[in-house]
């Protein structure tokens, strides 16, 4: 079948709540993918970062095949033999004592939030049903309705209220303001340390610290989304780590699994995850083992391969380069390690269009919101790879 063909029944069969380019996919390896008609092209999206170790590596392939050929599937109503690995490699890696596996990001961002509301009603002594958690403009946490209920995207809300009532919506970066949002009733506030989904939106340096201290300060717990800053993505284990910020809760997923499958987590120090008791909450899939296996993996890859070093240093000269370009289109190039944001000036037209003539020159980049180019290859991409695409994305950005 040819690309206009499997183009035809997507959209003919499938909802069309995503807009994507028109390649169709049919093999990757690396930071290298296929489509049918046999062009390769350099992802520069990574899947929104959940392929961090790149596309099908053979070491996460490996365990998924062996635990494939075990076991898949136990429920958490019986215990299996990858889970206390993959909670005690977690807490070794990323110094929480404990961790709560879930699928997709957006169910363990509500885990977190729901951990939150039961720490201010048991810990800290909000009453019930009235915890407020903080959140910030041009979030993006999921798709939820609870989660999407404190989205200030009109696209992403507008036709599907009524709202989850209990969540505060704030300037991103404004520690004034969160300072002045805060009341007794106040359980948490969650925040992105940086903003992916807006546009690579990098707060004020201090911001993180400063959040952190009124959270210590005002007995609030701060939870960190870094579904997709986290596990190397911008040059450190976690993004928050550039501040020297340490959560309360730490949400990740995404590379958790490095593309293979849904894995995603809360992690979080015993007195807080202490909390939840047996049947409060809970995932069929969630924590399963060959899930479990994958991770376990996945995070074996990101740590003997240096994968964060890389990110840092390749991340560092990427948009070192990319900066250079002297474009009438570009207003800012901005980002930490490999996740990088090209803001076009208004005026330069829908970063849509450079994203199209990226992919006829063999980079797939997808535009975030209207004016954002976003530049996030796999954490192993080295600089020869870079040095390829520089002229590519130079011609687009200088001609078009
Ligand atoms: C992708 C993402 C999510 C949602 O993850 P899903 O797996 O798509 O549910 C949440 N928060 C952030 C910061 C993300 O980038």
């Amino acid at each position: 079948m040819k690309t206009q063909e499997y183009i035809q029944l997507e959209e003919n069969y499938g909802a069309h709540n995503y807009h994507p380019l028109d390649v169709v996919i049919t093999r990757g390896e690396g930071v290298w993918v296929y489509d049918v008609e046999g062009n390769r092209y350099l992802d520069c999206l990574s899947a929104y970062s959940a392929l961090n170790q790149g596309h099908v590596h053979p070491r996460i392939l490996q365990a998924l095949i062996d635990q494939a050929q075990k076991v898949t599937l136990t429920s958490r109503a019986f215990r299996n033999d990858q889970l206390p690995l993959l909670y005690q490699e977690l807490a070794a890696l990323t110094g929480y004592e404990m961790a709560l596996p879930m699928n997709s990001g957006a169910e363990a961002v509500e885990t977190a939030l729901k951990l939150a509301r039961k720490w201010a009603y048991r810990v800290k002594g909000v009453p019930r049903h009235q915890a407020e958690i903080i959140t910030f403009e041009n979030n993006f946490h999921g798709r939820t309705i609870s989660i999407i209920s404190f989205s200030s995207e009109p696209l992403y809300k507008d036709d599907f209220g009524p709202f989850t009532p209990g969540f505060v919506s704030l300037p991103y970066g404004n520690l004034n303001a969160v300072k002045q949002a805060i009341t007794p009733n106040t359980a948490a506030i969650c925040v992105e340390p940086i903003q992916g989904e807006a546009g690579v939106i990098v707060p004020p340096e201090g911001f993180l610290r400063g959040v952190r201290h009124l959270a210590d300060e005002r007995n609030v717990l701060l939870i960190a989304d870094e579904i997709q800053t986290g596990l190397g993505r911008t040059g450190k284990l976690f993004a928050c780590d550039h501040e020297g910020v340490r959560p309360d809760m730490m949400v990740i997923g995404k590379a958790l699994s490095g593309g293979f499958y849904p894995v995603s987590a809360v992690l979080a120090d015993k007195k807080i995850m202490g909390l939840f008791q047996p049947g409060e909450h809970g995932s069929t899939f969630g924590g399963n083992p060959l899930g479990a296996a994958v991770a376990r993996a996945a995070l074996r890859v990101l740590r003997d391969e240096d994968l964060i070093a890389n990110s840092a240093r390749m991340g560092e000269y990427f948009l070192e380069q990319l900066a250079e370009i002297p474009s009438p289109h570009v207003k800012e190039v901005r980002g930490k390690g490999l996740l990088i944001g090209v803001e076009l000036k208004p005026e330069a037209g829908d970063a849509r269009r450079f994203c199209e003539a990226l992919k006829d020159r063999g980079i797939l980049a997808k535009e975030t919101h209207q004016h954002v180019i976003r530049f996030a290859p796999p954490l192993i991409i080295d600089q020869e790879t870079i040095d390829w695409a520089l002229p590519k994305i130079r011609e687009v950005l200088l001609t078009l």
